[in-house]
């Protein structure tokens, strides 16, 4: 036990963990999968399996259900080896393993339902308190021109809340990424395993089948009928790169209010609008693909209890853009106000659970993929 209770020995569910390294022992054995994605090359780097292990190759899967429809000892066979399913289980698993403060993991056990209280609370809460604090004239009023949306909510009141927030996410995430580190023993071996990890993550390779190169013509993922392709790895991009120029909108516009002290909202064509835009449309479309996705999964590869936590995240994140771009369109009527309340108690509801979501996966994976990277180099 660690001076911060954090025990390095028996954090993941024993039945978890036990059904990983029974089926990487009957793997390592076989070897047939190989070349399919990073986590085979891991396994055939270790002899004997512990529970750290599992919480790396874990997180290195990325369910792609490849080597499930390739197995020759996949169920009905005595063997039963079903790696996809036996990884998820153990990552899921291992969210609540890491996740700080403690005592919060066990929101991750009904994660959908937590999620999605989760944001419901915070849209309730702001449309509400906002409902309640602003004179309807004002809220239902037309609000034209630079610092129109602060006439609705003080610029102050709507950044010190994300602010807050932010400042918890961030710690949360330090310690998340910190257990994760030490549980599963990886070691820092330079600048360089953080460059292939960026590319690995910029290009999702290995959604796309590929694991030597950041080319965008792998064969994709497996889709159960002795075919693949790759709308999981497109899909997967859109979100990421939507996600991340929503991020940049958001950057933008901080450096015009503080540099140049110009207030929101800006003219269509200035590029915190067309960053938000492009990035609100694209992450709508990806989320749609990956629910769409997720559904068509095959239910042998599909882990059923993560499933609510996957779905709830990727709808949120889907209301997130889509109330954005809602509001660009009616940010000049009288529903201003109101999608202005529903945009910001999304987004705050959204950025409070993030710790606690699918959105762990993203961290949790790069630290793999830097692992990986380094684990290659030095074998
Ligand atoms: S998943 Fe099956 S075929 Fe692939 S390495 Fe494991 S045992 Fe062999
Ligand atoms: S499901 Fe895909 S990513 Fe996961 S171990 Fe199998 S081949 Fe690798």
């Amino acid at each position: 036990m660690e001076a911060d209770g954090f025990d390095l020995k028996s954090l993941l569910d024993p039945e978890a963990a036990g059904e990983v390294i029974r089926v990487m022992q009957i793997c390592n054995a076989c070897r047939y999968c190989e070349g399919f994605c990073a986590v085979f090359p891991a396994m055939t780097r270790r002899r004997q399996f512990d529970e750290g292990d599992v919480g790396y190759l874990a997180n290195l899967c990325h369910n792609c259900g490849a080597c499930y429809h390739a197995c020759q000892y996949a169920p009905p066979h005595e063997f039963g080896v079903n790696v996809p399913q036996a990884l998820a289980a153990a990552r899921n698993d291992s969210y609540a393993a890491y996740a700080w403060p403690a005592p919060f993991a066990v929101l991750f056990r009904r994660n959908g339902l937590f999620v999605t209280l989760g944001v419901s609370a915070g849209l309730a809460l702001t449309v509400g308190l906002m409902l309640a604090m602003i004179a309807p004239q004002l809220f239902w009023g037309v609000h034209l021109g630079e610092g129109a949306f602060y006439r609705i909510m003080p610029h102050t009141m709507m950044a010190a809340v994300p602010l807050a927030i932010s400042a918890f996410v961030v710690v949360s995430f330090v310690m998340g990424w910190r257990r994760y580190w030490r549980h599963t023993g990886a070691k820092w071996g330079g600048f360089a395993d953080l460059v292939d990890a960026v590319k690995a993550s910029a290009t999702l390779r290995h959604l796309g089948g590929d694991t030597s190169s950041g080319v965008l013509s792998g064969p994709g993922c497996p889709t159960g009928d002795d075919g693949s392709n790759n709308a999981r790895r497109i899909y997967h991009q859109l979100t990421m790169y939507g996600f991340l120029l929503c991020f940049a909108a958001t950057s933008v516009g901080t450096i015009y209010h503080y540099g140049f002290g110009r207030e929101a909202p800006y003219g269509y064509f200035e590029l915190p609008v067309v960053l938000g835009t492009i990035g609100g449309v694209i992450l709508c479309i990806g989320t749609a693909g990956l629910f769409v996705e997720k559904r068509r999964l095959h239910p042998s590869v599909r882990h059923d209890d993560g499933l609510g936590m996957d779905y709830a995240f990727i709808v949120s994140l889907f209301f997130v853009s889509f109330t954005g771009l809602l509001l660009l369109a009616v940010r000049e009527t009288s529903f201003m106000g109101v999608t202005l309340a529903i945009h910001l108690g999304v987004v705050y509801g959204f950025f409070l659970i993030l710790p606690f979501s699918k959105f762990v996966h993203g961290l949790y994976r790069f630290a793999a993929l830097i692992a990986s990277a380094g684990e290659a180099r030095r074998s």
